[in-house]
């Protein structure tokens, strides 16, 4: 059996090159930037003035002095917004936040410390040339680089790229993602249970957990163990998607149809099993460029593995340098011990004692049971035979949410 560093490695080698495409502004949030963007115009795109006030020529107000006050007629309001105009010397415009500084004029005196009688300004010393002028070019110049090509796009690269005219942005595709939840037992949420079934808490959950990366499932269905219909519905998902995420019916047992049905449809398995604890049974394979992870359907055994596996494998074919979950080494809030022969995954709880971070595990670790995992914001990695002692620092995998250290309940 395979550790799941191996597991990890063998995923990673087995992603298809991110492909290049152009999306509309606002659908590439949580995407990777394709290409450098560069700024196609200077920012600030004008002289503009910082405050409101008003402007004038610094040159012109040399001889102001307490005993010889400058006076300097005000022409007229310039609005953001307005045209740029051009200030005859020896004159001012009045001036809001934002409007274009006149030719002729190089300074901007704010309103609360300028003195007006009947539309004349008065000014009692010399201005300093620039004060109050954000400059055309100060914070880019045409042509510079912005925002280099493996950026992830956040709301603030929205807003950047958006302040530079753009309403595309050129990106690494996401992949058109298949989720299919086997079992007999399984019902929809919402329905009556009716005897020896249970609700179906895998696929509402990684289609959250997908959602959550900006994709939104191709499909979403629910299958009974049956390997007709399973053969079925993976043959249309291999067509239809990039990935297709199996849950359930992966192990060896009579009712899991899974694997056969990939290996009837030449799915080819990369590997199957891996030494960790909850999700041994994990299968991963391909077929030409579609991946194929089958998870075991144990609700915390789904959770974990989507996020040591399935998540990195789509953030890399999204062209993220890093794709896996942020991970951190923090002393251990209690002794943990280890499994002899399986690397444990556990849900865990970072948080603070004193200001500084720790880790714990949670209750209910079986991998049936998930309501532990509302408190969890990391998975705690505890290899093999390396038991940790408390105060021992510990290997967690930060989840993508919550932030990375979360606040005490
Ligand atoms: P399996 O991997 O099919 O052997 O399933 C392992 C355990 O996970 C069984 O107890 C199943 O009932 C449970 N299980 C499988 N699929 C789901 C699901 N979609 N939601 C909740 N529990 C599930
Ligand atoms: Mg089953």
């Amino acid at each position: 059996m395979i550790s799941y560093e191996e597991a990890q490695a063998l995923i990673a080698r087995n992603i298809p090159r991110p492909q290049k495409e152009i999306v509309p502004l606002l659908a590439s949030l949580g995407c990777v930037i394709s290409e450098d963007i560069k700024s196609p115009h200077s920012l600030p795109v004008f002289d503009n003035s910082a405050m409101d006030g008003f402007t004038f020529l610094a040159e012109d107000t040399k001889s102001a002095s307490p005993k010889n006050p400058l006076r300097l007629a005000i022409c007229g309001m310039i609005k953001a917004g307005d045209p740029i105009v051009s200030l005859e010397p020896n004159k001012a415009w009045r001036i809001m936040t934002g409007a274009p500084i006149p030719h002729g004029a190089d300074t901007v005196l704010a309103q609360e410390k300028a003195q007006v009688l009947q539309e004349v300004l008065i000014l009692r010393e010399p201005l300093v040339k620039g004060k109050n002028v954000r400059y055309k070019g100060e914070e880019l110049k045409k042509g510079e680089k912005v925002i280099s090509r493996g950026t992830a796009v956040t709301p603030a690269t929205i807003g950047i790229l958006a302040s530079l005219g753009k309403k595309e942005t050129p990106v690494y595709k996401k992949p058109r993602v298949a989720l299919i939840a086997t079992g007999s037992e399984l019902a929809a949420p919402g329905t009556d249970l009716s005897s020896g079934k249970i609700y179906d808490s895998n696929s509402p959950m990684v289609s959250a957990a997908l959602m959550q990366m900006g994709i939104r499932p191709v499909f979403v269905k629910r299958l009974d163990d049956q390997l007709k219909k399973i053969n079925l519905v993976i043959a249309h998902a291999l067509r239809e998607s990039d990935l297709v995420i199996l849950t359930g019916g992966v192990s060896s047992g009579d009712t899991d149809h899974v694997r056969p049905a990939l290996k009837a449809l030449d799915v080819e398995t990369v590997f199957w099993k891996v030494s960790q604890k909850p999700g041994k049974p994990i299968y991963f394979g391909k077929k030409e460029n579609t991946l194929v992870f089958g998870l075991p359907g144990n609700p915390a055994a789904v959770f974990t593995c989507f996020y040591e596996y399935v998540y990195p494998a789509i953030r890399r074919s999204m062209g993220f340098r890093d794709p896996y979950l942020d991970s951190k080494f923090l002393p251990a809030g209690e002794s943990i011990e280890a499994d002899p022969e399986k690397a444990l995954f556990l849900k865990a709880k970072v948080g603070l004692s004193e200001g500084r971070p720790f880790v714990t595990a949670l209750g209910g670790q079986s991998s049936h049971m998930i309501s532990s995992l509302q408190a969890a914001n990391g998975i705690l990695v505890i290899p093999s035979n390396m038991s940790v002692e408390e105060g021992q620092k510990a290997l967690v995998h930060l989840l993508p949410y919550e932030g990375t250290l979360a606040h005490e309940s």
